[in-house]
């Protein structure tokens, strides 16, 4: 459907290449937590050193959060594509999180306007997308708030629109929350929205936001539709 330069096939041997690296980064890693845990333990309260401890330990999950965000974005799309049902997609997500959600007191409600409407793309990679976005908005909510995601139909369109009530972007912040590396989080990778970005225009969508501080913040994504007669005529075996 879409020519695939050929540098994404490089890339996604570089995608599987990088798979084996983070695995063999991860599991060093996860030795040395293991181990300064143990130390950390053995420190007393008022132990300055055990101030040391919690840094290190903080900056091996902050190490761990980035190998597994540039994995991502060393992953390309392997595989073709397939049609996936957006609200289908965003129920199982909010499945994913409905635990966390109760524990931090956040009201998760899906609107959707239209339930079959598909797009066309990598499941896997939109999910990505939309765990970000949610997990971004989980973040802003620290004392409880609402999600609200809306779906719905805009001419050839389908738009999604994810909105939270949390404490909403900054102006400064607003310029750069695409760029790599930008967080304003203690344990933030700030690959989340430019790997976001990347995946969105990638399916030939657009994503932007509107946000308030204090108030909340909305994310928009467009995608251009894939409708059952669509489907239809680009498979008609099926
Ligand atoms: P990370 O979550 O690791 O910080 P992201 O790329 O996901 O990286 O987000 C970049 C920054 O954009 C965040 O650190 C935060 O400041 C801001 N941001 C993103 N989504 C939201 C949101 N829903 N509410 C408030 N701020 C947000
Ligand atoms: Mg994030």
């Amino acid at each position: 459907l879409r020519e695939r330069p050929s540098h994404l096939e490089n890339l996604s041997v570089i995608g599987e290449l990088a798979a084996s690296a983070v695995h063999e980064i991860k599991n060093p890693l996860f030795s040395i937590r293991g181990f300064l845990q143990i130390i950390d333990n053995s420190f007393s309260e008022d132990d300055k050193r055990k101030e040391y401890t919690r840094i290190m330990i903080s900056e091996i999950d902050r190490l761990e959060g980035l190998v597994r965000d540039l994995l991502m974005l060393a992953k390309t799309r392997i595989g073709s594509d397939e049609s996936v049902t957006v609200c289908e997609l965003i129920r199982d997500i909010a499945e994913l999180y409905k635990n966390r959600m109760e524990m931090q007191n956040i009201k998760f409600s899906l609107r959707a306007e239209d339930e079959s409407a598909c797009i066309l793309g990598n499941r896997e990679q939109l999910e990505q997308v939309f765990i970000n976005l949610i997990q971004n908005a989980l973040e802003a909510m620290e004392n409880g708030g609402n999600i609200e995601v809306v779906t719905s139909r805009k001419n050839e369109k389908v738009v999604i629109e994810v909105r939270d009530d949390g404490k909403g972007i900054s102006p400064e912040a607003e310029k750069k929350i695409f760029s790599p590396f930008f967080t304003t989080k203690k344990n933030g990778t700030g690959l989340g929205l430019f790997l976001s970005k990347k995946i969105v225009e990638d399916h030939r969508g657009r994503i932007y936001f509107q946000s308030t501080e204090g108030k909340g913040t909305v994310f928009f994504l467009e995608f251009p539709v894939q409708n059952g007669e669509d489907r239809q005529a680009e498979n008609p075996s099926e």
